[in-house]
Order: C-alpha cells, then structure tokens, then sequence
C-alpha cells in the first residue's frame, strides 16, 4: 500500500518526533469511528474520549497531512462570515448561539496545549489589518457587534498604533484580539494525537476509509481492515474526495499557498513584529504572515479554486511578501508548499448528521484553525444528546455552487477576481 509522506513544508521539517503508527490489517470494534487526523477528528476524538466513549481514528495518510498540518498557524477567532450577516440569514436566536461560540475555538486550543502539556510554540495576540478607509471602518463595526455578543477584548488600532506592531506602511490602522495568537499546527495536531491515545484512543496512519456501510451499525472499510462502530465521524474535510458524494455537492476543495524564509535572526525579527503578533489583511484574497519559534517569517496568501498545485509557489507569494515587507528583498525562501480547505458558497461550515449515526463538520472555507476545535466540542456533545449548539450549525443553509461541478471553478475565480479589483480599488 502506497505510504503518503508529508508535504516538504517547514512544519514536517521541524515537527516533534513521534512512533509511527500502523496502518489497519484487521476488524476492530468501536463506539465511535472518525475519518481524518485533522483538527476536526483529532478534536472531536479528544472531546468523546474524555467523556468515556472509545474512539478508533482512521487518518489516509499521516495525523496532520492536510490543511492542519500545513496553515498559516494563525489563530483567527469566529467564522469566515461576519455574524450579521449571519444574523440576518438565520435569525437573532441562531445568531446569538453562533456568536456565543465565535471565540470558544481558541480557549480549547489554550486549554488543550496546557492540559496535554503541547510543545507548539503558542503565542497570543492576532492582528486584521486595514489597508483602506473603507477595511478600517468595517472592522470598527466589527468591534461593535462582536460586543453585543459579549467579547469586548478586541482593540482597534490607528495608524500610529499599527505601526507600533508590524513594521508595514501599507496600513491605515487595524484590530488587536489578545485571544487570537499563532502556533506550529503540525505539532498541535500531533501533541493533541498524542492525548488521544494516552486516554486510550487508536490511530491507524495510512489507512483511508474508502467505503461507508450504512445502517444501524454502520462499518468503516479501510483497504486491509474495517472498523465496525455506533457512530462515525466525518472530517476528511478537503481531502474527502466522493467518500460521502452528498457532503461533495455543495462545498468545493480549494488550494493556498505559503512560503517561509531563512531564519531572520532576533533583531530583524523584532523589527517586523514587534510582540511576535500574528497579522492578516482584511482583502477579500488576504494576505496573512507571523514569526516562527525559530524567527523566521511564515507568509501566506491567494486562492486557488479547484485545489490545482501551483508549479511555483515562491513566484506567487514572494511578491506579496516584498511588497508588505520591502526590507525582505536579499533574504532566501527556504520552503514553500499547498494545502487545500474547503469553500462553501455561504462560507460557513457545513454541519449536520446522516441517517442516526453518520455526523461530519467540514468547510469552515479558510478560517479553521479554531472553528475544528469547537466543531469537535460540539459534535461530541451531540453524540451524548445534547444537540443545541450541533443544531444551531446544522441549520444552515447550504447550496450548491452555480455552474455545478463543471463551472463553479470559473464561476468562484470570476467572483474572486471581481471583489479583489474592489479591494484594490478601496470600494
Ligand atoms: C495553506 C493553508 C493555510 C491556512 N491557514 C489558516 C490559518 O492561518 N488560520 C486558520 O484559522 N485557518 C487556516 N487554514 C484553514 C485550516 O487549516 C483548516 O480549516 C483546518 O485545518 C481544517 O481541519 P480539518 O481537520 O477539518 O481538515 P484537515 O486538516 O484537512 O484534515 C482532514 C484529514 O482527513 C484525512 N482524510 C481525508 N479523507 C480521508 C479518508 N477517506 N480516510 C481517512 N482519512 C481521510 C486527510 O488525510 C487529512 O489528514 C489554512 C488552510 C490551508 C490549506
């Protein structure tokens, strides 16, 4: 069986050694089976396995191979919506419990890292940047309206105060939230493995689930085993491919791309980020960036929609690197890589249940880091009968991509084009 290594990316390259793990050569049983070490599994595996269910994780290729062990390590709070948006699409009661929920995904990130004792060089602070009059005031109202829904820790910065944390001159001012912040992803998903199976929990690496058999007590069939369970949990997230063809219809895998430098040494790397915040733009395609543990600059950005692998990655992003950071020109681009996350046309997840026993979170559509570790919270509270927050997800409404799958590509890139040319154009 083919063995899927991870990505050349600086994470595999600086990842805490972990044993390896088998791939499933039998028939195991079960309460709850979850498809994917991402975020999405490893999370919900730790949240059920605390609250006394066994758990059996089938991951394809490695804990961490997708887009967990490959992002930007940014820890952006809420959705890839804004909640009034929301609120108008499902009303002040849905909204309230989803606005609630908006910054839940960061405490148990910090709550997990101090609990498992994570080695992942977990940093706070995360900073939006305004690069127009027009970005700016939006993040102002953004600030009043998280406040209605009780996080009133949210900053916002002018001009001078920026400058006073990231040494861009590109911004007209920004927003500080002390409860977002950055860390190495892969050795989250890797130290929040590890606490899976130190409560007991089994992970079979290289083992992808490529078969559901329904029914009340649905099966699990991997290539050499199958795991037969009361539940499953789907979180393959963008690299599902057609295992459950309902869930493909109205979400699309799309690609983005990040590069990171040699190591800047300390005094370069203070002068660019100050407090070691991390920082994205507030463009439609956004640009997002922060130090490593090692100092050096981890930069990000673009979509490619239809998760096509760029030839060259470092010919898309260096440019926007130079052009944030000038200052950059001489230094070398040590890794560069691609990993997909899945779009929804709504951009918010896609939640629900199929038949009794078949859950899945999947679609967060670019800002996942937290909204995973809440999906595996509230999924495990459903598992145990207490639906509120899970219905409060599975209620939105979700469709199918215009163009269907022959045209939602050139669709999705047309809109793109067109909200990025009003960035450029500040309206
Ligand atoms: C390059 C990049 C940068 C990003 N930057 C940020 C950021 O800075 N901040 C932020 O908030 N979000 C960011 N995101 C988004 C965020 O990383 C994702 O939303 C989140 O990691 C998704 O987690 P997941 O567990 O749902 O999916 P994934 O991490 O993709 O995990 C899915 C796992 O399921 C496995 N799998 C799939 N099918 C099967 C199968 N049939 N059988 C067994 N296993 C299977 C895959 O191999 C994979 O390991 C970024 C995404 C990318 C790609």
């Amino acid at each position: 069986m083919a063995n899927t290594p991870y990505p050349q990316s600086y994470y595999a390259a600086s990842a805490n050694p972990v044993p390896p793990r088998p791939a499933l050569q039998e028939e195991v049983q079960t309460d709850v089976c979850v498809i994917g070490a991402g975020y999405t599994g490893l999370s919900s595996a730790l949240f059920l396995l605390e609250a006394g269910f066994s758990v059996t994780v089938l991951e394809a290729a490695k804990v961490g191979f997708g887009a967990s062990g490959r992002n930007g390590g940014q820890i952006v709070n809420s959705y890839s919506r804004d909640i009034d948006v929301i609120e108008r699409t499902v009303g002040p009661k849905q909204a309230q419990l989803l606005g609630h929920m908006a910054f839940e995904g960061g405490r148990i990130i910090r709550e997990r890292v101090a609990k498992y004792n994570i080695q992942c060089d977990l940093k706070d602070g995360g900073v939006f940047a305004a690069l127009t009059a027009k970005q700016m005031g939006h993040l102002e109202s953004q600030k009043r309206l998280w406040e209605r829904f009780g996080h009133t820790q949210l900053e916002l910065m002018d001009q001078k105060r920026i400058r006073e944390v990231v040494d861009c001159d590109q911004y007209l001012g920004g927003m500080l939230d002390m409860s977002g912040g950055h860390i190495h992803p892969l050795n989250l998903a890797l130290g929040e493995a590890a606490a899976v199976e130190s409560l007991g929990g089994k992970i079979y690496e290289q083992s992808p689930a490529v078969r559901i058999e329904r029914g009340a007590n649905p099966v699990v069939h991997t290539p050499q085993g199958k795991v037969r369970a009361k539940f499953i949990i789907v979180a393959g997230n963008a690299y599902l491919g057609n295992l459950v063809p309902e869930l493909a219809a109205k979400s699309m895998p799309c690609g983005t791309q990040v590069i990171t430098t040699e190591p800047l040494g300390e005094d370069l790397a203070r002068q660019l980020l100050p407090q070691d915040y991390c920082v994205e733009d507030c463009n439609y395609l956004l640009d997002y960036y922060r130090l490593t543990g090692d100092k050096r600059l981890i930069f990000g950005g673009g979509v490619v929609y239809g998760a096509r692998d760029p030839a060259n990655i470092e010919a898309i992003i260096r440019p926007k690197m130079l052009k944030a950071f000038p200052q950059l020109k001489d230094v070398k681009i040590d890794y560069a890589w691609t990993g997909n996350f899945l779009l929804t046309l709504s951009r918010l997840p896609q939640v629900g249940r199929l038949g009794d026993n078949i859950y899945y979170s999947q679609g967060c559509s670019g800002h996942g880091v937290t909204y995973t570790h809440l999906a595996g919270k509230v999924l495990a509270e459903a598992l145990r009968g207490q639906a509120e927050r899970f219905d409060a997800f599975a209620e939105l409404p979700h469709y199918p991509f215009p163009g269907g799958q022959m045209l939602r590509v050139p669709f999705s890139a047309l809109g793109a084009w067109y909200y990025s040319l009003r960035d450029r154009l500040g309206f």
